[in-house]
C-alpha cells in the first residue's frame, strides 16, 4: 500500500479507555439516534454500534432524564460515552455525575462565565474532556457579520478560537476540536487552518452529509482528503439513517488509507468483455458471508482468469471466473479448479479452512 503524508502532532485527550491525538489510532465515533432516555433502545444500539468497530458515542442530552440516563447506560455497555449538550450547564453537570466520559459543548453558547467556570471545575475534577464543536450554520452573528454574511472556513475557525479561549483562560487544555459544514471544500479548508492554529486533537466530519449514498461519498472525500494530510484524530461519518452504517462507512474510510485494520475487504473486478460469470452476484453472497466474519482477510472476486489471479495477489484467497468454471487461489498461487456453480461453496470452506488454521 502506498504512504500518505506523516500524522500532524498533537496532544492527547482519552475518552473513557480510548485515546485520541497524538499516537493513539485513529477512532470511530458515532452517535445515538434514539431517545437518550429509553434506556433498553440506547443500549441495544451502542451495542450494536460496537459489535461493527465503534471506539467511542456520543448520545444526545436535550434535558434532565437525558443526562440521568447515563448512569443506567453505561452500567450496560462497553464504549465510553460523550454526552451532547447545548446551552444548558446543568445538563452537563449532570451527565458527568451520571459517569459520561466526554462532554460536546460549546463554552461560548453557555453564556455565563461563572456556569462555564462550574463545568469546567467539574470537568478537570473528573478528567473529563470537551469536545468544542463548531458548526457552519450555527455560527456566532458576529463572526458571520465579519465574514460577509455567510460562514467561511476563517469564521469556523475564529469561532473555535473564541471557545478554546474560554476554555484555556481556566487553565482546561483537556480539547478537541471539530469545524463541521456540510460543503466539503469549507470543511476541509478549515479543518487545515485549524491543524496550523493549534495542536489540539481533531475530531473529523462532514455534516449533515445526506442519505446513506451520498452521506457515505461526500463523508469519504472530505474526511478521506484530510486524513491524506495527515490530518484528524477521530472520524464520524454523518448519515441520515441507521448509524451502525455510519460506522460501517468510517472503518472503510480508515481501511483504505491503511489507518486501521478492521475485518474483511473485498476486492472485485468491475468485470469487462472477459467476464463470462455472473460476477456482481457472486460477490454480493461474498459479501453477505464476510460480513460474519470479524477479522482482518483480504477476498478477491475477479471476472476472468487472464487477469484475476495476477491482479488480486495482495488478496488472502479469491476467485476468478472463467467459461463454465473458475479458479480459487490463495495469495496469487492457483489452489482448485472448480465448475461454475461450485465456485462459492469451495471458495467459502476455504475462507473457513484460513480462518481455522490461522486462530
Ligand atoms: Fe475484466 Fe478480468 Fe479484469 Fe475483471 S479481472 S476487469 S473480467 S480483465
Amino acid at each position: 500500500m502506498g504512504e500518505i503524508m506523516e500524522r500532524r502532532k498533537t496532544s492527547s485527550v482519552r475518552i473513557g479507555t480510548v485515546g485520541i491525538g497524538d499516537e493513539f489510532p485513529i477512532s470511530v465515533q458515532s452517535m445515538t439516534n434514539t431517545k437518550t432516555d429509553n434506556i433498553e433502545a440506547t443500549v441495544a444500539q451502542i451495542k450494536d454500534l460496537a459489535l461493527v468497530g465503534c471506539d467511542i458515542v456520543r448520545v444526545a442530552v436535550p434535558d434532565m432524564a437525558a443526562a440521568r440516563a447515563i448512569e443506567q447506560i453505561k452500567a450496560q455497555v462497553e464504549l465510553p460515552i460523550i454526552a451532547d449538550i447545548h446551552f444548558d450547564y446543568r445538563l452537563a453537570i449532570v451527565a458527568m455525575e451520571s459517569g459520561a466520559d466526554g462532554l460536546r459543548i460549546n463554552p461560548g453558547n453557555i453564556g455565563d462565565p461563572e456556569q462555564v467556570g462550574v463545568i469546567v471545575k467539574e470537568a478537570k475534577k473528573r478528567q473529563i474532556p470537551i469536545r468544542i464543536g463548531v458548526n457552519a450554520g450555527s455560527l456566532e452573528k458576529g463572526i458571520l457579520e465579519k465574514y460577509g454574511g455567510h460562514p467561511t472556513p476563517a469564521g469556523m475557525v475564529e469561532s473555535a478560537l473564541q471557545h478554546i479561549a474560554i476554555l484555556e483562560k481556566l487553565e482546561f487544555y483537556d480539547i478537541k476540536i471539530s469545524l463541521k459544514a456540510n460543503d466539503v471544500p469549507m470543511t476541509i479548508k478549515a479543518y487545515q487552518l485549524m491543524s496550523k492554529a493549534v495542536s489540539y486533537p481533531l475530531h473529523l466530519g462532514i455534516t449533515e452529509a445526506g442519505t446513506i449514498k451520498s452521506g457515505i461519498i461526500k463523508s469519504a472525500v472530505g474526511i478521506g482528503a484530510l486524513l491524506a494530510q495527515g490530518i484528524g484524530d477521530t472520524i464520524r461519518v454523518s448519515l441520515t439513517g441507521d448509524p451502525v452504517e455510519e460506522v460501517r462507512a468510517a472503518n472503510e474510510i480508515l481501511k483504505s488509507l491503511g489507518l486501521k485494520e478492521y475485518g474483511p475487504t473485498l476486492v472485485s473486478c468491475p468485470t469487462c468483455g472477459r467476464c463470462n460469470i455472473e460476477l456482481a452476484v457472486i460477490a454480493e453472497q461474498v459479501e453477505k458471508k464476510l460480513s460474519t466474519i470479524n477479522r482482518p482477510l483480504k477476498v478477491a472476486v475477479m471476472g476472468c482468469i487472464v487477469n484475476g489471479p495476477g491482479e488480486a495477489r495482495e488478496a488472502d484467497i479469491g476467485i476468478a471466473g472463467g467459461k463454465g468454471q473458475g479458479l480459487v487461489f490463495r495469495k496469487g498461487e492457483i489452489i482448485h479448479k472448480v465448475k461454475e456453480d461450485e465456485l462459492l461453496s469451495v471458495l467459502f470452506a476455504e475462507i473457513d479452512k484460513l480462518i481455522e488454521e490461522e486462530k
